[in-house]
């Protein structure tokens, strides 16, 4: 289920620390360690899928599950004015991190002034 070297099964198994914002028994969500917005959290399932592309069939109510936490978190984090949902996939996706995520940005934006 977890692999061994994947920062992010760490991070689910509390190996490494990280600022969690939500977690039940197939999510985790916790606040990029380099944010890009003044509101920038991630969401991950807790079983190892290397990307959006490698999801199953079989993953699609765990995918559900994850966008309709984004919402949910997205609002719970103060996003009230919108947010941002992005999810890298693959190298040409720019995706650093071989673990399914979805990045949810928010507050206010430069681009907003
Ligand atoms: P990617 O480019 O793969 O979509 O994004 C990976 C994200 O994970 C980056 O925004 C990066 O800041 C974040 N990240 C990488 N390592 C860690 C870590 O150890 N802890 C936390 N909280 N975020 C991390
Ligand atoms: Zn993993």
């Amino acid at each position: 289920m977890h692999q061994d070297d994947c920062i992010f099964c760490k991070i689910s198994k509390g190996e490494i620390p990280s600022t969690k914002i939500y977690e039940d028994e197939d999510v985790l969500a916790f606040r990029d360690i380099h944010p890009k917005a003044p509101i920038h959290f991630l969401i991950i399932p807790k079983k190892h899928i290397q990307s959006l592309a490698h999801a199953e069939p079989e993953d699609s109510a765990l995918l559900g599950k994850m966008l309709s936490l984004t919402r949910q978190l997205a609002i719970q984090e103060g996003a009230l004015n919108g947010f941002r949902v992005i999810i890298n996939t693959g190298s040409d996706g720019g995706q650093e991190v071989d673990h399914l995520h979805i990045h949810v940005l928010g507050g206010p934006q430069p681009w907003n002034k």
